[in-house]
C-alpha cells in the first residue's frame, strides 16, 4: 500500500508518472529494451532528453537565449559550476538563508571573493533579510540566493533586484510557483525534490553569461559546453532526465506551473492555519516568508516529537522527522503531495493533540 510521503528528498512523486513508468519498463516506445538498456545516442533516447527540454522551456515560459541543460552532480556541484563559470571579476554576493545557502557561499570563496552580504542565522534562518537593506558589491559577477529553504522552511516572497545578475539555487521549489525566468541569470536545481529521482540537475542559464567560464572550469562544469551538446556531451543520467520528462508532462496535463502553485498555495495554506491555531504545535518562520513546499513545526517537548513521528508512521504518514539540524517535524508537501495527504496530516495532529495536549 502507498502511504504519504512528507520526505523533504528524495521525495514523493505523482503516481501517474511512477504508474507510466511501470508499464513501459520492459518494453519502452517500441524499442523492445527498457529506458535504462537503451544507448543515450539511440534517437528513442534523444527523443525524451530534447522533449524534456521543451517541457522545462514551455512550463517556465523560458526565454530563447537560455540554454536549458540536464547535468550530474546535485545542486551540491552547482555550488561549485556557480563561481566557475561566472566569477570572471572575481567576486560575487551571497545571501545566507540557510544550510545550503551557507555551503553554496563557503564553496565560491574556493574560487574568488565570496562577499555574504545578508545572513538570517541569528534567528535561526527563520526570515529572509530585507532586501531594501542590502549592500550589494560594486563589480560582482553575480549575487546567489536559495529561494527556498528546504530545511528551515523560509522562502523568498519577492527576488532582490540588483545589477549583477541573479543566481538562484531552486532545488527546493521549482515548478512550484510561477517566476518570471528573465528577472535570473541563472537557476538551478537538483531534481530530487520536486521533479525526478535523484541524479539529474537542471540549469537554466543565460546564454550570453557563459560563453567564458574560468580557465580552471572543468569541462563537464562548464555549462557552454552541456548546452552546445544538447545536454548529451557524455553519458547522462538517462532514467532520471526519463523520469523528469513523465513528470513534466503530468504537470503540464495537471494544469501547468500556475495551476500548481494555487494547489500548493491551498494545501500550505490549510497546514499553517491549522498550526496557527493549535495550542500544541508552532512554526517559527516569521509568516510572509514561510515556504509553501517544507513545513517545520515543533510541540516543543523532544520527547512528544518523537512520540509523534513514530505514531504518524503508524498511521501511514511516514518521514515526518525534522532534519538533523532543527529537529522537530517538517511536512515536506511538494507538487505531487495531494491536498488529500495535507488533509490527512492535519487530521491525524488533530487526534494526537487530543490525546497528548
Ligand atoms: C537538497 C538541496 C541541495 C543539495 O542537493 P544535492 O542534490 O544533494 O546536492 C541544495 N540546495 C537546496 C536548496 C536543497 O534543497
Amino acid at each position: 500500500m502507498r502511504v504519504y510521503n512528507f520526505a523533504a528528498g528524495p521525495s514523493t512523486l505523482p503516481l501517474e508518472a511512477l504508474e507510466k513508468a511501470q508499464a513501459e519498463f520492459l518494453d519502452f516506445a517500441g524499442t523492445g529494451m527498457s529506458v535504462t538498456e537503451i544507448s543515450h545516442r539511440d534517437k528513442a533516447y534523444e527523443t525524451v532528453v530534447r522533449q524534456a527540454e521543451s517541457l522545462v522551456r514551455e512550463l517556465l515560459n523560458v526565454p530563447e537565449d537560455y540554454a536549458v541543460i540536464f547535468v550530474q552532480g546535485g545542486a551540491s556541484t552547482q555550488f561549485a559550476a556557480v563561481p566557475l563559470n561566472l566569477m570572471r571579476g572575481g567576486k560575487a554576493d551571497y545571501i545566507v538563508t540557510g544550510n545550503f545557502a551557507k555551503k553554496a557561499w563557503q564553496e565560491g570563496q574556493l574560487y574568488g571573493e565570496a562577499v555574504k552580504i545578508g545572513d538570517s542565522s541569528d534567528k535561526t534562518y527563520t526570515y529572509i533579510p530585507d532586501l531594501d537593506k542590502l549592500k550589494y558589491s560594486e563589480g560582482a559577477d553575480y549575487l546567489h540566493i536559495t529561494s527556498n529553504n528546504t530545511i528551515f522552511g523560509s522562502r523568498y516572497a519577492e527576488f532582490p533586484k540588483c545589477a549583477a545578475p541573479l543566481v538562484a539555487d531552486m532545488s527546493s521549489e521549482i515548478f512550484s510557483r510561477e517566476i518570471n525566468v528573465s528577472d535570473f541569470g541563472v537557476i538551478y536545481a537538483g531534481a530530487q525534490k520536486n521533479l525526478a529521482p535523484a541524479g539529474v540537475t537542471i540549469v537554466i542559464a543565460k546564454r550570453s553569461l557563459i560563453q567564458d567560464p574560468l580557465k580552471i572550469c572543468p569541462t563537464m562544469l562548464r555549462w557552454k559546453v552541456q548546452d552546445e551538446n544538447g545536454s548529451l556531451y557524455n553519458t547522462p543520467p538517462a532514467f532520471s532526465i526519463y523520469m523528469a520528462w513523465l513528470v513534466l508532462q503530468n504537470l503540464k496535463d495537471k494544469g501547468g506551473v500556475k495551476a500548481m502553485q494555487q494547489q500548493n498555495e491551498y494545501k500550505a495554506g490549510l497546514l499553517y492555519d491549522f498550526i496557527d491555531n493549535s495550542k500544541l504545535y508552532k512554526n517559527n518562520v516569521e509568516k510572509k516568508y514561510r515556504s509553501i513546499m517544507n513545513v517545520p513545526f515543533v510541540t516543543g517537548s523532544e520527547e512528544l516529537d518523537a512520540k509523534f513521528v513514530a505514531e504518524a508512521k503508524k498511521a501511514g504518514l511516514v518521514s515526518l522527522k525534522g532534519h538533523r539540524i532543527v529537529g522537530g517535524m517538517r511536512a515536506s508537501i511538494y507538487n505531487a503531495m495531494p491536498v488529500e495527504g495535507v488533509k490527512a496530516l492535519i487530521e491525524f495532529m488533530t487526534k494526537f493533540e487530543k490525546e497528548n495536549g
